[in-house]
């Protein structure tokens, strides 16, 4: 058989039929412990020589269908699930950091990201240098001899800035650092960070993986021993595992995942074209544009389109980027992304108001920006939704 498409994989990777009773649908396992034979079976498991689960911290039947699914839609030997996205941020950072580290981070972050490696990470003697990342020579100069990881988002939150993956991975690497990718604004149907040379890509899994806004979860995949480590240090350690009911929940998502995500990337290409040829906005930002700074790498390593986020700015600032805010009907006032539905922010009085001003403009974000997250109702309503808010 020919390599599969994105789209066959996310409806069978992952799905065996259950062994016990041939349910083709993947069961609900919500046990936490498992029972063992006998004494010598029992150390067996313990010891690691022989296969099996032992308590669900540590291995759960449904995560580990779930953990195979995103791990075949990333091309990624393994992948690790987690109770949230930051969970997963959060592991995949620390895992191989220790006191006196160093690491590189792009500019443009999730916000709560930027607060974990400004406030958490500094405590424990690590610290961070932002770079925009979007520029090769800006990371050069931030890499250290002792910079451990180099900590990427693309397309980053909120106005989709773009990093050359391989670029940054070839940079980092002959440097002696790691590359992690939070691709959550991609997912995987749009973008594969490994194969573009990362070494380890993270998602918030309540965005498309989930796509329908009811679950939290986070997924880190990679190599085996990678995965093993962050294992061993973020989920049993830490104890940030992902409950058996989200798993389920979210391997249900992802099965439908290719679907809608090619019709909101091409919703969001139309809408981020109107709203780029209409008077009442002053600027776009979409990376399926030509306008946008990062389109040309975008279009090298995407795939599939450029995913459902466009950011764009209201003539008339902030005041008028709330007139539209206050006005949408159809479009939810929201935060999150990814979800059926569309959804309106604005970064600066929501998402990124605890990044300090001057880090909020340095990563683009002017009080009057506003970040839709494009769902997958008919375009037409969603324009007339966007066109009568508007109006004066
Ligand atoms: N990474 C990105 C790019 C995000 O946008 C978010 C949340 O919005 C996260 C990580 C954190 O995910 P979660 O809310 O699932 O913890």
């Amino acid at each position: 058989m020919t390599k599969p498409h994105p789209a066959t994989v996310a409806v069978h990777a992952g799905d065996e039929p259950d062994p016990a009773t041939g349910a083709i649908e993947p069961p609900l396992v919500l046990s936490s412990a498992y029972a063992f034979e006998d004494a010598a079976r029992t150390a067996a498991r313990f010891a690691g020589t022989e296969e099996g689960f032992i308590y669900t911290r540590w291995g759960n039947p449904t995560v580990e269908s779930f953990e195979r699914k995103i791990a075949a839609l990333e091309g990624a030997e393994a992948a690790v699930a987690l109770a949230s996205g930051m969970a997963a941020v959060h592991g995949a950072i620390t895992v191989d950091l220790r006191a006196g580290d160093h690491v590189v981070a792009s500019a443009s972050l999730y916000a709560e990201t930027a607060r974990m490696m400004r406030d958490r990470l500094s405590r424990f003697g690590i610290e961070v240098t932002y770079a925009d990342t979007a520029d090769l020579d800006a990371v050069g100069s931030a890499v250290r001899e002792h910079t451990r990881v180099v900590w990427v988002e693309t397309p980053a939150n909120p106005v989709l800035t773009i990093t050359d993956i391989r670029a940054v991975a070839e940079l980092a690497h002959a440097r002696g650092a790691s590359v992690a990718v939070d691709s959550t604004f991609a997912t995987p149907y749009h973008q594969q960070p490994l194969a573009l040379g990362a070494d380890l890509v993270v998602h918030s899994a309540t965005k498309g993986i989930c796509g329908h806004g009811d679950a939290i979860g986070g997924v880190v995949a990679g190599s085996i021993d990678a995965c093993r480590r962050l294992r061993a240090d973020a989920v049993r350690a830490s104890g940030a595992a992902m409950s058996p009911f989200t798993a389920w929940v979210l391997a249900r998502g992802a099965r439908t995942l290719p679907l809608r995500a090619e019709r909101a990337s091409t919703t969001a290409l139309e809408l981020a074209r109107r709203l780029e040829a209409d008077p009442r906005i002053d600027r776009v930002w979409y990376p399926g544009l030509s306008s946008h700074p990062g389109h040309e790498v975008a279009r090298r390593q995407m795939r599939n389109g450029f995913g459902a986020l466009i950011a764009f700015e209201v003539r008339g600032g902030v005041e008028a980027g709330q007139r539209l805010y206050d006005r949408v009907r159809l479009v939810a006032r929201a935060v999150s992304l990814g979800d059926v539905r569309t959804l309106l922010t604005h970064p600066a009085s929501t998402t990124h108001v605890s990044m300090p001003p001057e880090q909020r403009r340095a990563a683009g974000i002017s009080d009057g920006l506003m970040r839709l997250s494009v769902g997958i109702e008919h375009v037409e309503d969603l324009w007339s939704d966007l066109d009568e808010g508007l109006c004066r």
